[in-house]
């Protein structure tokens, strides 16, 4: 049920139309202000106070939107918009109606399948390194396992995970990897199926229960966990981790000459205020290069939970590899989503007017493969 504070926020916006100049779904869609902040903030509206009746336009409205949080940041009100439309979606969902994913389904079909006990693809076989598989160290896949044989690419699951292990390794740390966790449940909780998220983070969390630290290789597996979970360890992005194991001499790079950018995933920047420990990470060792919107003011991959992968979101993905591009040889991201998204759009060259030439590169996989022995 959405809060009387988010209520609140919904009437402070003063119109000022900040948003519908900042947002970038907006900028492609364009149309009228359903497509942006403000427009959304008075559906949410009409939706609680059963005004409007729930239709495709207002499902378009709501579930087009990848949460970027630009708007959010800008907004003079204040008002918390990213999180009034997720509220409102999960009115939606209440009401009965369906999420428009992409993909019919079928990421949210898999992390349903991920609740079911003993039905795990035995994914563990694929791990190089020593891992143990009950400890208080833990290392948290999230989808990755999941993503790989769904997509119709090599996202490297297998390579990001073990470059993971490698980097617990090298530190002297042999983590734990619990083959029968659940998805995270970040895109259960975003489509506004909060009943299903609720049982992902009730299964998680008893898996979880004598873990101290936890390390995701993911942005949206780390905002969750961190947020919505009530666990009893400390949740880190694995830039934090690595961070903190160079800063302790624990961990050493060899210096590297390849010129790469980092996209901040709108989950570890905005969301979470994460930008400084994957920059200085890979300025340890990289020719680290910048793109004309970084940090806060980063632009979005595109999509958000599965829910609007289409010729918008396509076009915005289009427009961050050029950027990118622009300024590096390899892009780096730090979250499976993005990961996912970009090399996506790469491997359509066909397709893809004026796609640039560009290594998309996971953060781990390119940590774990400048370490130097110490
Ligand atoms: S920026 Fe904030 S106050 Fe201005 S129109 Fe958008 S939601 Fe309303
Ligand atoms: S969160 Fe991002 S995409 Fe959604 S309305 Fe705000 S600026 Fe636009």
């Amino acid at each position: 049920m959405i809060s009387q504070q988010l209520l609140l926020d919904i009437t402070k916006c003063s119109r000022c139309g900040k948003c519908t100049a900042i947002c970038p779904m907006f900028e492609k869609t364009r149309g009228w202000d359903t497509g942006v902040a403000r427009g959304k903030l008075l559906i949410s509206w009409g939706l609680v106070r059963g005004e409007l009746e729930i239709n495709d336009k207002l499902i378009e409205s709501l579930y087009q939107c990848p949460t970027c949080m630009l708007c959010e940041q800008e907004c003079a009100a204040g008002a918390k918009v990213t999180e009034i439309i997720r509220e409102a979606r999960a009115l939606v969902v209440e009401r009965g109606a369906s999420v428009p994913f992409s993909h019919r389904g079928t990421f949210d079909t898999v992390a349903r399948i991920t609740l079911r006990d003993g039905l795990h693809r035995d994914w563990l076989d694929l791990i190089r390194g020593d891992f143990r598989e009950s400890g208080e160290i833990v290392y948290f896949p999230g989808s990755l396992p999941y993503l790989e044989p769904i997509l119709d690419f090599d996202l490297g699951a297998a390579r990001i995970i073990s470059a993971a292990v490698k980097i617990f390794n090298r530190a002297g740390i042999r983590p734990t990897i619990v083959k029968e966790l659940a998805d995270s449940g970040h895109d259960t909780f975003w489509s506004g199926q909060y009943q299903f998220f609720n049982a992902l983070k009730e299964k998680n969390s008893r898996l979880l229960a004598g873990a101290k630290m936890i390390v995701t290789t993911c942005a949206e597996d780390y905002y969750i966990l961190k947020n919505e979970y009530s666990l009893d360890a400390e949740v880190y992005h694995i830039s934090q981790f690595v961070r903190d194991l160079v800063r302790e001499g624990k961990l050493a790079f060899s210096k590297g000459v390849e010129r790469v950018t980092f996209h901040d995933p709108c989950r570890l920047g905005r969301h979470m205020g994460e930008y400084d420990a994957p920059r200085e990470v890979l300025k340890a060792f990289a020719d680290y290069r910048e793109m004309v919107r970084y940090g806060k003011d980063a632009a979005c991959c595109g999509v958000g939970a599965w829910m609007n992968c289409n010729k918008y979101s396509k076009q915005l993905r289009l427009d961050r590899v050029k950027e990118a591009a622009e300024a590096a040889d390899i892009l780096i991201t730090a979250c499976s989503k993005c990961l996912s998204h970009f090399s996506c759009l790469m491997t359509e060259p066909e397709k893809v007017e004026d796609l640039p030439d560009i290594k998309i590169v996971d953060f781990t996989e390119f940590a774990a493969r400048n370490l130097k022995d110490i």
